[in-house]
């Protein structure tokens, strides 16, 4: 992969930077979270500071039509103020307007180009948007690992058309992190999954079997691999395809070594922040309860593996964390990575919400911002916007 180091002199040129600025919005003309936009600093001071002048390309939300919510002005102020310069707003993606803009740059200015979703052919790859967007820059420049699984105009196609192109420095980091993961971590290398369902997780289950040393499994995806043991599990989350997943998986010659389940549970009668939480002494869930989070002995024995391990990677909430009575699962096994020695990596958009909530993310080695492109690259799979700059 072709890094900001590969890339010789800068100063003057245009640059295009696929930046993931999908990021959660107030309402009131804010942005909720900037954690992705501050992401993303350290490459875009360093193209200023080599004298690029920057031309900046991300899609927010999923509009159906040119829809003004999902504008990205806001996040393009938001922006403004934590790099010290104003950023221009481009009325489009591309067009006339926007060429003139893009010309007119100095070096170390800064344009935001509107949401790149505005466009319909961005997702469909279309090579007259690809031309367009490549027409605006001399140097291509992917720091969105977050879109990086998708193989759209703005990833891939006007990539393809820039012969300069590179990672920036968090896409560089993003895939270096993971990859030495897999590839060469310091063991016991521990994965701890969790969240809502089996059948999103799969592949990435079978590669942890593999790779791992201990998955430790939480969240609702516990209730389909305790039913294809045979306990009850009440009325908790659990899809009958999920049943089939789970039986399959356990049926993986490493998993009775591995895969470690919960033994006890938090149960109540009902999803709400209003429910009351029952400690759970086993995992025998009754008619009209469902199991909300891990219980204690199984939060102990956890923190316990975490403790012991040399690498972890968590993606998944241990239970319905949004909820304070059901938080303390996923709360209690975030601490521990926090206070851990450990390589500590969190992958996944309500993971990486988890420790932000908890206020444990500069705690932790890495939060990945990359929610699917972490997990596919976890499984083995080659991210189309990687490939492009190899
Ligand atoms: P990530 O985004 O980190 O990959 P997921 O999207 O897979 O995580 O799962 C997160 C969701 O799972 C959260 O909204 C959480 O409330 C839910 N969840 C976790 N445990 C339970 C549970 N026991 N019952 C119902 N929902 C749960
Ligand atoms: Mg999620």
């Amino acid at each position: 992969m072709r890094t900001l180091r590969d890339l010789e002199d800068l100063s003057g040129k245009r640059v295009l930077v696929r930046v993931d600025f999908n990021v959660p919005l107030d309402g009131q003309g804010g942005v909720a979270d900037d954690t992705r936009v501050r992401g993303t600093l350290p490459t875009l001071r360093e193209l200023r500071r080599r004298g690029a002048r920057l031309v900046l390309v991300s899609h927010l939300g999923r509009p159906k039509d040119r829809e003004p919510e999902l504008s990205l002005a806001p996040v393009a102020r938001r922006l403004g103020e934590l790099l010290e310069v104003p950023v221009q707003m481009a009325p489009a993606v591309v067009g006339e307007e926007v060429t003139a803009m893009a010309d007119a740059l100095a070096p170390g200015e800064v344009l935001m180009l509107e949401n790149v979703r505005y466009e319909p052919g961005e997702t469909k790859n279309d090579p007259e948007l690809a031309a367009a967007l490549a027409a605006l820059a001399d140097v291509y420049v992917d720091d969105a690992f977050g879109a990086a699984h998708r193989a759209h105009a703005s990833t891939v196609g006007a990539a393809q058309l820039i012969e300069e192109r590179a990672a920036g420095l968090l896409l560089e980091r993003e895939v270096g992190t993971l990859r030495e993961l897999i590839e060469s971590p310091e063991r016991p290398l521990l994965a701890i999954l969790g969240g809502a369902k089996v059948s999103d997780k799969i592949k990435v289950i079978e590669r942890f079997l593999q790779v791992s040393d201990t998955i430790l499994v939480g969240g609702a995806m516990v209730f389909p691999f305790l039913r294809a043991q045979g306990h009850a599990v009440g009325d908790s989350l659990c899809a009958d395809e999920d049943v089939e997943h789970a039986r399959r998986l356990l049926q993986i010659e490493q998993s009775a070594a591995k895969l470690m389940l919960p033994v006890d549970l938090i149960v109540a009668d009902h999803f709400g922040a209003d429910a009351t939480p029952e400690q759970l002494d086993g995992v025998e869930v009754p008619d009209g309860r469902m199991g909300l989070d891990i219980g204690p002995r199984t939060v102990a024995e956890y923190v316990g593996r975490v403790a012991d391990a040399g690498t972890v990677f968590w993606n998944g909430p241990m239970g319905a964390f949004e909820l304070e009575p059901f938080a303390a699962g996923t709360r209690t096994v975030a601490e521990a990575l926090a206070t851990s020695s450990a390589t500590t990596v969190v992958g996944g958009g309500d993971s990486a919400a988890a420790v932000e909530k908890f206020g444990l993310a500069d705690r932790v080695t890495h939060v990945s911002t990359g929610g699917g492109a972490a997990l596919e690259l976890i499984e083995g799979r080659d991210l189309p916007g990687v490939e492009v700059l190899a």
